[in-house]
């Protein structure tokens, strides 16, 4: 391939631009002329295409959010909408494209691909949902901050002897709670893959309570139910004073960690060398700590083992 494009999808990552960079770089470096797609499908759509240097992609390895801009495209679904795209990729003489982005993006990369312009996935999601890749581009900053965040809730719950009620993200993946949890000492941790009950929760609150301890946290996965809600229920149900906080898109961004700037650099190249090779309708993920890559259809349809036995851990060891 003599030129490539690189786009990011859906929800925005930090380290979404560790992995524009290696991108870019990596086809430089293998001759290739490189462009950036701006806002997501949108950008092919409408044409919003840019060439990158080697220099356009300086000073971004630490930036969160993504240089390329991010959005949800709903145009990209339909017919239309791909040959719109297929057409702005023949008049560029786009010949490959890197997406980064999530489930959704990945579909629209297979519909892409499967139309004659090969696309490569890269997983770039802080909720870790991709069921191929065991890691996500953003999932560790995103829990690092989640981390931060819920240790200052516990100096202020600590203070007052409270119940500190926190909302994390990861829609419908409860990987950022049970890390946050197990990591911040949780009392319980509310997620999706597993069932629960106010009244289990309110029961280990007071079991804690005879021990000694006087406040709590309660980590509750995005999705799973309202937690001021929640909160009111434990204040109601054991007398101790509850207060709900949600995390929200606080999580999503700030400068990435060591380890999303890693990955995203080696998948990122990995992504362009499977173009290089004529390859598309492939995602690149990380297992066991090795590269793979997919055929789409193939990674859309895996399913991701949830963390059990971490869950069971922190469930034994908070009292
Ligand atoms: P994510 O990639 O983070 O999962 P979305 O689900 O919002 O985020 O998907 C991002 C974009 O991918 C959508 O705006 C749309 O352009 C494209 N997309 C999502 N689902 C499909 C689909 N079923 N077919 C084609 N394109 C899709």
């Amino acid at each position: 391939m003599n030129k490539i494009g690189v786009l990011t999808s859906g929800g925005d990552a930090p380290g979404m631009n560790a992995a524009i960079r290696a991108v870019v770089r990596a086809g430089i470096s293998k001759g290739m002329e490189v462009v950036g797609i701006y806002r997501g499908y949108n950008g092919l759509i409408n044409g919003d295409v840019k060439p990158l240097t080697v220099r356009s992609v300086s000073d971004v390895i630490h930036h969160g959010g993504t240089l390329l801009y991010t959005a949800r495209c709903k145009e990209f679904r339909f017919e239309e909408g791909l040959q719109k795209a297929k057409k702005t990729c023949i008049e560029h003489g786009i010949e490959g494209i890197v997406v980064i982005g999530g489930d959704g993006s990945f579909r629209g990369a297979a519909d892409l691909s499967a139309r004659g312009i090969p696309c490569v996935g890269i997983p770039g999601t802080i909720d870790n949902d991709i069921s191929m890749s065991e890691y996500t581009i953003g999932y560790d900053t995103a829990m690092n901050t989640a981390m931060e965040m819920v240790d200052k809730l516990r100096d202020t719950s600590q203070s007052h002897d409270r119940c500190s009620v926190v909302e994390v993200m990861g829609r419908n993946a409860g990987y950022i709670a049970v890390n946050t949890g197990v990591a911040c000492g949780a009392t319980y941790i509310i997620v999706p893959e597993i069932p629960w009950s106010i009244d289990e929760v309110c029961d280990k609150i007071k079991r804690t309570r005879e021990t000694g301890k006087h406040h709590f946290i309660i980590v509750v996965s995005e999705g799973v139910g309202n937690s001021g809600e929640i909160a009111k229920q434990i204040e109601r149900n054991t007398g101790v004073e509850s207060r709900a906080t949600i995390l929200g898109h606080v999580q999503r961004g700030g400068s990435p960690t060591i380890r999303d700037r890693v990955a995203a650099s080696e998948l990122g190249y990995y992504a362009v060398q499977l173009l290089s090779k004529g390859k598309g309708n492939r995602v690149v993920g990380l297992q066991k700590n090795q590269i793979v890559d997919y055929d789409i259809q193939e990674a859309l349809s895996m399913k991701k083992p949830f963390e059990f036995d971490l869950y069971k851990i922190a469930d034994e060891i908070s009292f």
